[in-house]
């Protein structure tokens, strides 16, 4: 079966919940057995790491219809739904580290997770290295002999830099290390991060998967090697997600397949009116093809979201705000993934230490949702011509 296919089919059961097309929401702590001998078999059930309902934090029926759907898309052997992307990212770091540990980040990952290392695994005495994330089988070299996890993103939330994934996990697996993918700017339709040698690919469900601005979650998915660890971490770190988000989330991916082309084609057509404006400096978007990560783009994904980032030549702030204060279409805040544009105004260097973002013009991050292009290019030429006034 094909994506679009699995998207519609997985993670349902009409016929044990009365023909209803959609999973129920189960609302549960506490799971009732009716006898010794079913409580019994049921707690061994658990032990043995056989996927049930024994307890409302550890998973209900609701929870299993997303993580199905999830692996059904993105591939590996078992996911694990959380309360946020973050808590995912966190909780599968924790996963594989210990005292003494070593941490290989690219330098161009989600300040969040960045902040993770340096705040919270620094105090357990695992250490961090920050490394370009252009490196590709270079990274073999910075490899230490306690270094457990090899962490990617690509492409790279504010600067969209690509990365060799499948370089950067050979080189990590002769040193059996660990490789963690954020994967959370293709969803799991538009990469297979298990084929490009992940061992645990990290969604901010949040983003694509939920598509409504509406809901916080997150998911991991895993091989089956990797899976025990995932699994018994996210049972001593106790998050769970609220029922309702979980179906939420469940719901939002159902229409994944027709959305995602949608913010691939508009984005991709702001991008390159956006290329043509002259207080433009840089379009950062793998999908165009003169971008530096066009190639492996090409080879490692099978589309583009609606998320990419540009450079403005240099200009007084006043005229930042002249262009970003007054937008109809396009809202200014975080996050992404919603079916409206956004607009982000944000400086890479406050998150790089090795390898500096070389412009000097502001870095604004777009998120083109699912209005009429058209609609969207009238906005923001509007902007340009308040920008310019400005100056
Ligand atoms: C938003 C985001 C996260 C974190 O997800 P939350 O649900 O906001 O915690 C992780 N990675 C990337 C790339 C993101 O954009």
């Amino acid at each position: 079966m094909k994506d679009e296919t699995k998207l519609v089919t997985s993670g349902r059961d009409p016929e044990n919940n009365h023909g209803v097309v959609n999973p129920p929401v189960y609302h549960a702590s506490t799971i009732l057995h009716p006898t010794l001998d079913a409580l019994e078999s049921s707690r061994e059930r658990r032990a043995s790491g056989e996927r049930g309902v024994y307890y409302g934090r550890r998973g209900t029926p609701t929870t299993f219809s997303l993580e199905d759907m999830v692996c059904a898309i993105e591939g590996g052997h078992r996911c694990q739904v959380y309360p946020s992307g973050l808590a995912a990212i966190a909780a599968s770091l924790l996963a594989f580290l210990k005292a003494g540990d070593h941490i290989l980040m690219s330098d161009a990952v989600y300040a969040p997770a960045r902040r993770f290392c340096n705040d919270l695994a620094s105090r357990y005495d695992v250490s961090t290295t920050f490394y370009d994330p252009g490196i590709g089988a270079g990274i073999a070299e910075l490899i230490q002999p306690n270094t457990r996890v090899v962490y990617v993103e690509a492409p790279a939330t504010a600067t969209f830099v690509m990365q060799d994934i499948p370089a950067i996990a050979d080189a990590a697996h002769d040193k059996d290390c660990i490789v963690m993918m954020d994967n959370t700017w293709a969803s799991p339709l538009y990469c297979k991060p298990f084929d490009l040698g992940a061992d645990v690919s990290i969604q901010a469900g949040t983003k694509y998967i939920v598509g409504h601005s509406d809901v916080m979650i997150g998911t991991a998915s895993a091989t089956k090697e990797a899976w025990p660890a995932i699994e018994a971490m996210a049972g001593l770190l106790g998050h769970a997600a609220g029922p309702d988000d979980v179906y939420l989330a469940q719901r939002g991916m159902r229409t994944l397949s027709v959305r995602l082309k949608q913010h691939w084609e508009n984005g991709l057509k702001l991008a390159e009116w956006l290329r043509e404006q002259d207080m433009v400096e840089v379009v950062m978007h793998p999908a165009l093809p003169d971008d530096p990560g066009h190639t492996l783009w090409k080879r490692d994904f099978q589309g583009a979201s609606g998320l990419f980032g540009t450079t403005l030549r240099p200009c007084p702030r006043k005229a930042i705000a002249a262009l970003v204060d007054d937008l109809e279409l396009f809202g200014m805040g975080a996050s992404w993934g919603g079916y409206e544009s956004l607009i982000l105004p944000q400086d890479p260097n406050a998150f790089r230490t090795v390898t500096p973002w070389p412009y000097e013009g502001q870095c604004v991050r777009f998120h083109i949702g699912l209005e009429d292009p058209d609609d969207l290019i009238a906005d923001l030429s509007a902007g340009f011509k308040r920008l310019k006034a400005a100056m």
